[in-house]
């Protein structure tokens, strides 16, 4: 049988085959195999430019790896391949055949049709496991950034970006955050697979405006891009750009948060175009909605943190200004009876004395007749600061009581050292020597002083039902010892 005999009987052959003679480049197929890849008819009785890559087309084989060759190698291959002629690809599973004839040896390749649907049935379930597995992955990863700290999200984002590029066998993936008025974008997380160059450090601070065609598209929610080379040259800059980290195909997806774009999150096929499926569009949306959603949880947890922050802030201001006396910015009322009844308690607790002192101004009403309120008030805020001047003692506590009348407790003070420090207070008023025409004291300003110690409590004063003494027991105490005191004749101080 002659070559063109052989040509003829194979060309009419049914079955879907691929043929060629050894020694020679042309390839030709079967009426059978124009029809499964519904080439064009013109095609058939032609040498075809046919190339195999495996079969998710993601690398193409060298001639030494082709069907073709293994077959003349004499390798019986019965394996899957991907085949592209002329833009038209299928995935098909090849069985070879090696025949000789006295015009010369023949390798045949025939692409099992039934095989091919089998196929498509195994991998509609390999499909259904692989959402299954991607699945599992999210809940997995949402559960991790539901409870995550601040602290702890940059690492489950990069785990994230990482489990997410494995599964999806892609080369590099990461995720773009944009400034505030999206005139900048950084490259905040990055994944890249063993032996591929990291670019994170490269990506920082872009400006948008030099990526309109991304920015136009991304904008929107999508940048998706098989082939690189085939962006149009309207965007030659960034194809060149692209090009530079040999980017043959890009796929991104944006990001919201907090009602705004936040980023983007991406990821790249090194080294050959690939067509990106809508699996591989769903996944990267639903991962990039994840992220959204743990970065818009974040930004609420931070807006109410800064929120409790200034309430806390606000509320201290508050409480501050409730405890503190406007005229000499000493402790009010108000503080002192809380003081005085937590100090109870605790020098109660230690079995430590606690001391009292009610301090009123000498002929006040006289120094105002005489010098105007507001000179009087001016008083007031000069012993004020004279008085916290003068008691030392860390724990104690000047507060202005009412009117021109002080207030001081005094933890874990003896009615020896109270003694002592009334005496002293007395000395730094009468040092002041505030001019007060009306006063029998050298016409100085003075102040009388009544003290109560808890040790020293006036039996009268006693509890009888053997209850701890209350406060309002010992200021009233402090204020009949004031009272004696007035009744000695002033600028002095009584128990
Ligand atoms: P005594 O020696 O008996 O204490 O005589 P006194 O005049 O000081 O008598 P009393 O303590 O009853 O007088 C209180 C006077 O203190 C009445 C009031 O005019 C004056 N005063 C009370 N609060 C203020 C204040 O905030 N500013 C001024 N300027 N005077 C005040
Ligand atoms: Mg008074
Ligand atoms: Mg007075």
């Amino acid at each position: 049988m002659n070559t063109e005999d052989l040509l003829s009987i194979l060309y009419q052959m049914p079955a879907s085959i691929l043929f060629k003679k050894v020694g020679e480049e042309s390839v030709y197929a079967s009426e059978g195999f124009v029809e499964l890849f519904s080439l064009p008819g013109n095609l058939a009785e032609k040498p075809l430019a046919v190339s195999f890559s495996t079969i998710d087309f993601k690398v193409k084989l060298a001639t030494n790896q082709s069907p073709f060759e293994l077959c003349r190698k004499g390798e019986k291959v019965t394996d899957w391949f991907g085949i592209e002629i002329d833009h038209y690809t299928l995935s098909c599973f090849v069985q070879s055949k090696k025949i000789a004839t006295p015009e010369g040896t023949w390798l045949v390749l025939l692409v099992n049709t039934d095989s091919h649907q089998k196929a498509e049935i195994n991998s509609t379930d390999a499909h259904v496991n692989k959402h299954i597995t991607f699945n599992q992955l999210l809940s997995q990863f949402s559960s991790k950034l539901i409870n995550a700290d601040v602290h702890e999200l940059d690492d489950i984002i990069d785990q994230s970006l990482a489990a997410f590029g494995e599964f999806c066998n892609v080369d590099r993936c990461y995720l773009f955050e944009f400034s505030d008025d999206e005139t900048y974008m950084s490259n905040t997380h990055e994944w890249v697979a063993p032996e591929v160059p990291p670019f994170i450090d490269e990506l920082q601070n872009l400006p948008t405006q030099n990526m309109p065609f991304f920015m136009s598209h991304i904008s929107n929610g999508i940048f998706k891009v098989d082939n690189v080379a085939s962006i149009p040259d309207v965007a030659a800059s960034e194809r060149v750009l692209f090009q530079g980290q040999r980017i043959f195909s890009m796929l991104c997806v944006r990001i919201m948060a907090g009602g705004k774009r936040y980023g983007f999150i991406g990821c790249d096929i090194i080294g050959h175009p690939y067509s990106w499926k809508p699996h591989d569009v769903e996944y990267l949306t639903r991962i990039g909605e994840m992220l959204g959603n743990t970065l818009q949880n974040l930004y609420n947890r931070k807006s109410l943190q800064k929120m409790h922050i200034e309430l806390l802030s606000a509320n201290k201001q508050l409480e501050r200004l409730a405890n503190i006396d406007g005229l000499t910015g000493i402790a009010n009322r108000r503080l002192f009876d809380s003081t005085l009844a937590a100090d109870l308690v605790r020098c109660r607790e230690f079995e430590q004395p606690i001391s009292l002192m009610l301090i009123d101004v000498d002929y006040f009403k006289l120094y105002n007749d005489s010098h105007g309120h507001v000179a009087g008030d001016n008083v007031l805020k000069k012993l004020a600061d004279t008085l916290v001047l003068t008691c030392l003692g860390n724990d104690d506590l000047v507060a202005r009581y009412g009117g021109e009348e002080f207030a001081i407790i005094l933890p874990n003070t003896s009615c020896d050292a109270l003694e002592s420090i009334a005496q002293r207070i007395l000395g730094s008023v009468e040092s002041l020597a505030i001019y007060h025409r009306a006063s029998p004291f050298q016409q100085k300003l003075t102040v009388s002083i009544g003290m109560v110690c808890l040790n020293n409590v006036p039996s009268g004063d006693g509890d009888r039902s053997g209850d701890p003494v209350s406060a309002t027991r010992l200021v009233d105490s402090a204020d009949k010892a004031l009272y004696r005191a007035k009744q000695n004749g002033r600028n002095c101080a009584e128990f």
